[in-house]
């Protein structure tokens, strides 16, 4: 089922699974407003305090809290592929689902235990109405956010997601003690391409390549357009070893792979340098040694991969 919001203070009820006591419910603001339009405006100055959607659904799971208890509240909205949950379901449960002048936002699901009387039920759908704004407004500053970081032309993230998620990754490794690995990767003689076949081509060549990235690489690893035809990729808690299996098997790849642009057909190949972080080692150190191994691999002959000597 879906229901909508519209203007604010409509909310459906949209519970229909086994458990859920209540089923397609219009609220509307009730003819003596005070008590919960009194809090519904506090709600909606403390949600407005964030743009961070996870900040938000716990505040809006605190201040809910404070009115009705429940044991449960989770935010899922698909076609974002988000999913929050604080705590765990539990049996009685109420689910909403959000939309705003005919946009979905998502659903959200409230459970306890215990059966919600209908004055809880009320106080729920007044506070989702306040919810729902500062809810837009988080979910469009996350599609800003991600659209700040990724490349337009290969859907990877890009060099200004590369410099944060670099220095996120070597603090995470010293606290946990982990390893990490960085690949430098860049395409043999690419100008070749486009002078021979032109820009579109190239571009092309560029998204088949990240597709090929993409295939290779593990849920844990993190790739990156770093800037033209070089792309770099994360791999958490590998050690050198680990990574040079990867990247042979994505040279070869490569190396086998033909890139299609409507009836051209190409073989490309991949230099790549690998180096894994030492002790205490900055970002600049570890990304400098990975492309001296680059550009080892490429006076080498290319199509080649890149490891530093173990003594
Ligand atoms: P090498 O094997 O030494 O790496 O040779 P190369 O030709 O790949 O390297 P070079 O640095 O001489 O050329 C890189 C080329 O990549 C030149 C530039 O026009 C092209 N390039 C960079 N960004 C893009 C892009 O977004 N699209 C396309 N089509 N080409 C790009
Ligand atoms: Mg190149
Ligand atoms: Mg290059």
């Amino acid at each position: 089922m879906t229901i909508s919001t519209e203007p604010m203070a409509d909310i459906t009820d949209i519970s229909d699974s086994p458990g859920v006591q209540n089923s397609r419910l219009m609220v509307s603001y009730p003819e003596n407003m005070t008590d919960v339009t009194n809090m519904s405006i506090h709600v909606m100055g403390v949600l407005q305090s964030t743009l961070e959607l996870e900040k938000l659904i716990e505040l809006f799971d605190d201040e809910l809290a404070a009115v009705v208890p429940h044991d449960h509240l989770s935010y899922e909205n698909k076609d974002e592929a988000i999913k929050y949950d604080i705590a765990k379901p539990a049996r009685h449960r109420s689910t909403y689902g959000l939309v705003l002048f005919g946009k979905k936002m998502g659903e959200l699901t409230i459970s306890r235990n215990c059966k919600f009387v209908d004055a809880e039920v009320h106080k729920i759908e007044s506070l989702i109405s306040a919810l729902i704004y500062p809810l837009r407004n988080a979910l469009l500053y996350k599609q800003a956010v991600e659209k700040a970081y990724s490349d337009p032309l290969t859907g990877l993230n890009n060099r200004a997601a590369f410099d944060k998620s670099i220095e996120q990754e070597i603090d995470l490794a010293a606290r946990h003690g982990h390893t990490l690995s960085l690949m430098m990767l860049d395409l043999d003689r690419f100008k070749q391409i486009n002078d021979n076949y032109g820009h579109i081509v190239g571009d092309a060549v560029l998204k088949n390549f990240a597709d090929c990235i993409m295939e290779c690489m593990r849920r844990s690893d993190i790739a990156f357009r770093f800037g033209g035809e070089e792309f770099v990729v994360l791999l958490r808690n590998t050690q050198i070893t680990g990574a040079q299996l990867l990247a042979e098997r994505m040279r070869k790849k490569v190396e086998e792979m033909k890139f299609e642009y409507n009836s051209i057909k190409l073989n490309v190949s991949v230099s790549i340098g690998l180096a894994e972080l030492k002790e205490g080692e900055d970002k600049l150190n570890l990304i400098e040694r990975a492309d001296t191994l680059l550009y080892k691999a490429k006076k080498n002959g290319r199509n080649r991969v890149e490891v530093e000597n173990v003594d």
